[in-house]
C-alpha cells in the first residue's frame, strides 16, 4: 500500500522509499526511514498536501509524493513506536512478519535493447517458457513472473525491447510510462555483450533517470569468444552502476545478478554512485537552466529526476512535455527551453537532439576505450559470410522455399513415426475400455466420446512438436530475420513491409501471439493488414486436419499438397491484403530499419524447452476444451434416439433424404439443416458438423470427425481402428465413404480458410480497437473459404 491510500487518522510503518535517487535521498532526509511509525493526519480541505506525523514531528508531503512511499497499514500502532529493528524481532507475530515479508520483497524490471536476452533471462529467473526469438520485438507486453532467491521473494518484468528512452515507438512510451507509473525497486539493463556500443545507449538515459540499478552484461559467451575482453568492474565504478556478467541462454551469472540486485536494494553495494553523462559545456549550461527551474516545482521531479527531465525537454520529447504540462510553471520553463534551443543551434550549428546523442556516443567510447580490447571478431565474419548467401539475391529466396518445404516435410513425415505410436496406444486403450465396461451409454461415453475425441486429436502432438522446435529455432539462430529482409521487396509489393513477416510466420504455429505481435508495426494500417490476413496463416490446429486427410488420400505426394496447403493460404493472404490496400487502407510508405542478428547457434536445451512449453499448452487444451467439445458433441451425437444404426438398416433401400428425421441424432439435425449450403463442397453433414464444431478451435474439427466416425468400426479384430481407416469405410447408409480425393481436398481448403476460431477473432477485435474488423474476419474468411472450397471441388471432381 502507498503512503497517499492512508486515510486520516491511521498509522503505518513505513517499508520503502520509491522513486529516484536525488527524490528518495530528500524524502529520506525528511525523516521517512523504513521501519519507522507514521500517522496520518487530518488533511487540508482539497486533500493536497497532507499532514502526518513521523517520530513526533509534523511534515505535510503532497499526495503524488505520499504516493511514492510504500507503507503496511498497522491496526494498533501505539504497539510499536520504531521498528527499524524489526529483523530481529519475534517472527510468530503476525504483524511483522507480514511487514518484513513485504520488506523483502524487490520489485525487478528487465531492460533493454531488441534481442538482447531480457526474456531467456526472465525465463531463467522466474523459471517460466515465455516466447524467445532471434529478432526485433517479440516481446510486445510486459510479463511478470515470481521468484525467491536467498531471504527474498522477487517481483519480476519482462519489459519490450527498446533503443532509448524516448517517444517514438509504442514501445518506448510504453517502458517509459511502466517506469513513471510502476516505479520498480531495481531495473536490471540487460546490455548485449556483443553489441555494446549501442546497447549502452539506453544506459545513459537510465543513468540520466538516477533509477537504482544493476546492469546484466549478457551473452557473455559471444563477448569471449569473438576475443575481446572487457573490464567490466572498472566499467561499472566508471558509470557507477554494478555490472555482472550473464549467459541468459545457459543460466550463468544469473544468480550472482540477484546477489547484486540484493545488494543495491539494501544499500550495501559500494560501486553504486550518480554520475552525470556529460553532454558538454553547452547543452550542460542549458540542462542546469532547466533543472533548476524544474526543482522548483516539487510536483513534477518525482517520478523522474530534473536532470533526465532537462534533458527530454530539450529533445522536444512529446511526452515530458505534456508532464510538464501540469506545471504552473509550464510556459515559463518552455520558453526557457526554446530560448536554450536557439542559442546552442546558433552555437554549434546543429540540432540539440543529434547533439546529446553524439555525446552519449562520445561518452560510451570513451568509457570502452578504457576497459575494452578488441580482437579480430570472427563472429561478424562469420555472420557476413552466411548473410551472404542467404541473403543473396538469386539464391535467398528459393533457400528460404526450400526450407519452408523441408520443415513441412520433416512435421509431416518424421512426425508420422511417433503419430504411428500413439495412435497404437489409443485404440489400445479403446479396445481396452470396450473389453472392461459392460455395454451402456457410459461406456460409450468414454469410448467414443472421450478416446474418440480427445484421441483423435492427441495424435497429432508430435506433428506439432516438430513444427513448433522448427519455428523457434528459425528465431533463436536468426534466420527469421533474414526471412523478414529477404521479403521485404515482395512484401513492399502488397503493401506491407518485411516487418510484418514475422508475424506471419509465426502464425503457422498459432494466430493469436501472431496476432499480438504486429505491435512491433508502426504503421498502423500495415499492422492493420497484418492483423487481418494472419488467419489465413495456417495454424498448427489446422495441422491435424491436412495430417489425417493428406495421409489418407494423398499419401504418395504427402509433402507436397501439404506445403500447397499452406501457400493456398499465404496466396489468399497475398489478395487480400492487396485489395486491403487498394480499398481500404490508403498507401504507406513509412521507412523502417531492419536489425540483422548476428547468427547464434542455439542451445539444443532452449529450443527443446520452448517447444515442450508449447507442447504443455496443447495437452492442457486436450483436457480442456476439446475434451469437452468432445463430450458435448458425442452427447448431441447419440440422442435423441441411439438406436440409429436399427432405424437406417430397416430404410436402407431408401433414398437417405427421406429417413424420417426424427430418428436422427441432434447433431444430424444441425447436419442435416446447414448442409445444403454445404452440399455443393462435396460435404456430407458429417463434415458440416465437423466444420461448425471447429468454430471455437480449430483442433475440434478433427476431434468431432473421431467421435461422429465411431460407429464406422472396421474390424475391432485387426486392431485397424483408426480415424484415418473410418473415414474411408463405407458409410452403412449410402454404401459409400463420406470422404473421397476431391471432398478431402475440398475439406481441406474450406477448414484452412475459414472463419478464425474464438481466440484469434478477440485478439483481432483486441488488437485492431474495433468490433468490425472481427466482424470483416468472420464474413469476409467464410466466404472466401465457401468460393474456394467450392472451385477446388469442382475441378478436382473432374478427375
Ligand atoms: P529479448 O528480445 O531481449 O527478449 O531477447 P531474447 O531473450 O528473445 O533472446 C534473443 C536471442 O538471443 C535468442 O535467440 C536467445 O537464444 C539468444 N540469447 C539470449 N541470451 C544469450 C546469451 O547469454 N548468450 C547467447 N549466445 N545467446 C543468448
Ligand atoms: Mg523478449
Amino acid at each position: 500500500m502507498r503512503l497517499s491510500e492512508l486515510k486520516p487518522g491511521e498509522s503505518a510503518i513505513i517499508v520503502k522509499i520509491l522513486g529516484h535517487g536525488a527524490f528518495r535521498k530528500r524524502v529520506i532526509e525528511m525523516g521517512f526511514v523504513k521501519g519507522r511509525k507514521i500517522t496520518s493526519l487530518m488533511s487540508a480541505p482539497l486533500k493536497d498536501p497532507v499532514k502526518y506525523t513521523l517520530m513526533g514531528y509534523e511534515v505535510s508531503l503532497r499526495l503524488s509524493e505520499a504516493n511514492l512511499v510504500e507503507i503496511i497499514p498497522l491496526a494498533d500502532a501505539d504497539k510499536i513506536d520504531d521498528i527499524s529493528h524489526l529483523n530481529v524481532i519475534d517472527e510468530t507475530d503476525e504483524f511483522s512478519k507480514e511487514y518484513s515479508g513485504l520488506r523483502h520483497t524487490i520489485n525487478v524490471v528487465l531492460l533493454g535493447n531488441p534481442n538482447c536476452g531480457k526474456t531467456s533471462l526472465f525465463n531463467i529467473a522466474a523459471g517460466t517458457h515465455e516466447h524467445v526469438g532471434n529478432y526485433s520485438g517479440v516481446t510486445v507486453d510486459a510479463k511478470k513472473g515470481k521468484f525467491e532467491y536467498g531471504d527474498y521473494k522477487f517481483n519480476i518484468v519482462d519489459l519490450p525491447g527498446t533503443y532509448s528512452l524516448s517517444a517514438y515507438s509504442p514501445e518506448e512510451l510504453y517502458v517509459r510510462r511502466y517506469l513513471k507509473e510502476q516505479i520498480p525497486d531495481i531495473i536490471i539493463n540487460v546490455v548485449d555483450g556483443s553489441n555494446l556500443e549501442r546497447n549502452l545507449y539506453l544506459t545513459t538515459e537510465l543513468i540520466d533517470m538516477d533509477r537504482s540499478m544493476v546492469i546484466a552484461l549478457n551473452m557473455y559467451d559471444e563477448l569471449n569468444k569473438s576475443g575481446t575482453t572487457l573490464d567490466y568492474e572498472m566499467l561499472g565504478n566508471m558509470i557507477g552502476v554494478p555490472i555482472v556478467p550473464t549467459i541468459s541462454t545457459s543460466g550463468k551469472g544469473i544468480e550472482q545478478l540477484f546477489e547484486k540486485v540484493i545488494e543495491v536494494y539494501e544499500g550495501r553495494n559500494t560501486t553504486v554512485r550518480h554520475i552525470h553523462v556529460s553532454l558538454g559545456s553547452d547543452i550542460e549550461q542549458s540542462v542546469k537552466v532547466l533543472k533548476d527551474e524544474i526543482k522548483k516545482d516539487h510536483q513534477i521531479e518525482q517520478q523522474f529526476s530534473p536532470r533526465y527531465l532537462a534533458i527530454k525537454l530539450l529533445e522536444k520529447d512529446s511526452e515530458v512535455d505534456s508532464l510538464l504540462r501540469v506545471s504552473n510553471e509550464y510556459n515559463h520553463l518552455i520558453s526557457l527551453r526554446d530560448r536554450e534551443l536557439k542559442r546552442i543551434e546558433l552555437l554549434r550549428g546543429e540540432d540539440v537532439t543529434s547533439l546529446i546523442a553524439n555525446q552519449k556516443y562520445g561518452f560510451i567510447a570513451g568509457a570502452l576505450a578504457e576497459t575494452k580490447t578488441e580482437n579480430e571478431n570472427d563472429v561478424t565474419r562469420k555472420t557476413q559470410m552466411i548473410d551472404a548467401l542467404v541473403t543473396n539475391r538469386l539464391f535467398g529466396f528459393p533457400l528460404f522455399l526450400l526450407i519452408m518445404f523441408v520443415i513441412f516435410w520433416a512435421t509431416f513425415e518424421v512426425g508420422s513415426y511417433p503419430m504411428q505410436w500413439i495412435e497404437s496406444g489409443v485404440s489400445y486403450l479403446a479396445s481396452w475400455v470396450d473389453n472392461i465396461m459392460t455395454p451402456g451409454p457410459l461406456k460409450d461415453l468414454i469410448k467414443d466420446g472421450v478416446i474418440g475425441g480427445v484421441g483423435g486429436v492427441i495424435v497429432f502432438l508430435p506433428n506439432i512438436l516438430i513444427l513448433y522446435f522448427f519455428i523457434s529455432f528459425m528465431e533463436d539462430s536468426g534466420y527469421m530475420a533474414r526471412a523478414a529482409f529477404i521479403m521485404d521487396k515482395l512484401m513492399h509489393r502488397i503493401g506491407l513491409h518485411g516487418k510484418s513477416f514475422i508475424p506471419l510466420v509465426m502464425g503457422f504455429g498459432c494466430n493469436v501471439p501472431a496476432i499480438i505481435a504486429t505491435r512491433s508495426i508502426e504503421s498502423r494500417s500495415s499492422r492493420l493488414i497484418t492483423i487481418l490476413i494472419n488467419p489465413f496463416m495456417s495454424c498448427s490446429a489446422r495441422l491435424p486436419i491436412y495430417v489425417l486427410l493428406v495421409s489418407t488420400f494423398f499419401r504418395e505426394y504427402a509433402a507436397i499438397v501439404f506445403f500447397a496447403m499452406y501457400f493456398l493460404g499465404i496466396a489468399i493472404a497475398v489478395v487480400t491484403a492487396k485489395m486491403l490496400r487498394r480499398f481500404h487502407f490508403k498507401a504507406d510508405e513509412t521507412p523502417f530499419v531492419m536489425e540483422l542478428p548476428p547468427y547464434r547457434l542455439p542451445s539444443l536445451n532452449m529450443s527443446l524447452s520452448h517447444t515442450w512449453g508449447k507442447g504443455q499448452q496443447y495437452l492442457k487444451k486436450m483436457g480442456g476444451i476439446i475434451l469437452f467439445a468432445s463430450i458435448i458433441v458425442w452427447a448431441l451425437n447419440y440422442f435423441p434416439m441411439h438406436n440409429e444404426m436399427a432405424e437406417h438398416n430397416v430404410t436402407r433401400i431408401e433414398d437417405e433424404a427421406t429417413i424420417n428425421p426424427q430418428s436422427d441424432s441432434y447433431l444430424e439435425m444441425m447436419g442435416k439443416a446447414i448442409n445444403p449450403v454445404m452440399e455443393p463442397l462435396g460435404f456430407h453433414w458429417r463434415a458440416s458438423v465437423a466444420a461448425l464444431a471447429g468454430l471455437p478451435a480449430k483442433e475440434i474439427v478433427v476431434s468431432t470427425m473421431g467421435v461422429l466416425y465411431t460407429d464406422y468400426s472396421v474390424d475391432e479384430v485387426d486392431n485397424e481402428a483408426n480415424l484415418s481407416a473410418r473415414i474411408t469405410a463405407p458409410s452403412p447408409i449410402t454404401g459409400e465413404p463420406d470422404f473421397n480425393h476431391a471432398s478431402a481436398l475440398s475439406f481441406m481448403v474450406f477448414i484452412l480458410l475459414y472463419c478464425p476460431c474464438i481466440a484469434s477473432i478477440t485478439a483481432i477485435v483486441k488488437e485492431s480497437e474495433s468490433w468490425k474488423y472481427g466482424a470483416f474476419a468472420v464474413i469476409y474468411n467464410t466466404a472466401v473459404a465457401w468460393l474456394a472450397a467450392f472451385v477446388v471441388y469442382q475441378i478436382a471432381s473432374l478427375f
